[in-house]
């Protein structure tokens, strides 16, 4: 079968004649109709993530082509999204509170060494199943993984009654936090951006007030639009040094910050310490919360949650080079890109 590997540091190379993963005990084999390509797997190709070799891919969605033994809950032609952690001890305190990614025995799909999506056919524990309803598209599902981190973390941390909420980033991971923060009824949602070309794609996703940081002063603005105080909530999905160090500074008195875009490491960040201290700011991170999957599926269904429009471009997976540069490019009104490993 076709494979992409992570062959080397910065290398990838296809493979026409990669052996097909053979079906374990508690296993699913899933043919995979389509793998969202995610910025982390540049730095998971980078060596940030441990050592090659693997198939990179940990948005996957496709059919369940085989049950290995004792398999429960699925059966052949279930159409399923993965959850990226596909192995943990499933007892320790962070497993049994929803944070299998926590637990020190977490291995994650498309991570060194258990091979991802960018494969025809992937394998992984039903555990890590859950099945996609029938309005929602292979390309919807190949991506929501990106869409259940910021919406898992919203509905982890919640939103609270008259909220202004400071939004920066306007990537797959910024425009799910407007949508998922909109559901909330929040009291405004105020967007930064830095393109002009972003402006309408804030506001289209449910921002009420965007920024375009290249044009206006953006400390003056947001000061302007919450009665001089600041947001109470700041939530950074950009990872860049100045968003993350902004995100923090220019929050209310007594706010929140959830940092979520990843610096690259090594990304010397000057963390205004005075301000959380003085401020009395609460920073939170994260990154996936497997207990929200249910509750996205069902939101994405009944078209709470728009992800219709965030597939800006499928490619064979002969393509993945030309997917990959499209990432890196950003071109305007690009959102995600997403392998279709049986096209043609
Ligand atoms: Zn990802
Ligand atoms: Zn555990």
């Amino acid at each position: 079968m076709k494979a992409v590997v992570f062959e080397d540091i910065n290398k990838l190379q296809l493979h026409n004649d990669y052996p097909k993963p053979e079906c374990k005990k508690g296993w699913v084999i899933i043919k995979v109709m389509a793998a969202g390509v995610c910025a982390t797997d540049l730095d998971i190709v980078a060596g940030d993530f441990g050592n090659p070799p693997v198939v990179i891919g940990h948005e996957i969605c496709g059919d369940i082509v085989e049950v290995g033994e004792g398999v429960k809950n699925f059966k052949v032609g279930d159409r399923v999204v993965v959850e990226t952690v596909v192995k943990s001890c499933g007892h320790c305190e962070y497993c049994l509170n929803g944070n299998k990614h926590l637990c020190k025995d977490a291995i994650e799909i498309g991570f060194p060494n258990i091979d991802g999506g960018y494969e025809q056919y992937t394998t992984c524990p039903e555990s890590c199943l859950h099945k996609l309803k029938d309005n929602i598209s292979y390309d919807e599902g190949g991506i929501l993984e990106a869409v259940l981190c910021p919406y898992g973390l919203i509905y982890r941390y919640g939103i609270k009654e008259n909220e202004i909420v400071f939004i920066q980033g306007t990537g797959v991971a910024g425009l799910s936090f407007i949508q998922t923060v909109k559901m909330y009824n929040p009291k405004k949602i105020i967007v930064a951006v830095r393109r002009k070309e972003s402006v309408d794609l804030a506001y289209k996703y449910g921002a009420d007030v965007v920024i375009n940081t290249s044009e206006e002063d953006l400390e003056k603005r947001l000061l302007e639009e919450s009665d001089g105080l600041g947001p109470s909530l700041s939530i950074d999905a950009a990872g860049a040094k100045k968003t993350i160090e902004d995100a923090v500074k220019l929050t209310a008195k007594g706010g929140r910050v959830i940092l979520y875009g990843l610096p690259r490491r090594n990304t010397q960040i000057d963390f205004p310490v005075n301000d959380i201290i003085l401020k009395q700011i609460t920073v939170l991170g994260g990154t996936n919360n497997e207990l929200a999957w249910d509750a996205l599926i069902d939101d994405v269904s009944k078209g709470k949650i728009n992800i219709k429009d965030f597939v800006s471009k499928t490619f064979k997976l002969e393509d993945y080079e030309k997917a990959i540069a499209l990432l890196k490019e950003r071109p305007n009104g690009f959102i995600k890109a997403v392998l279709h490993p049986w096209e043609e």
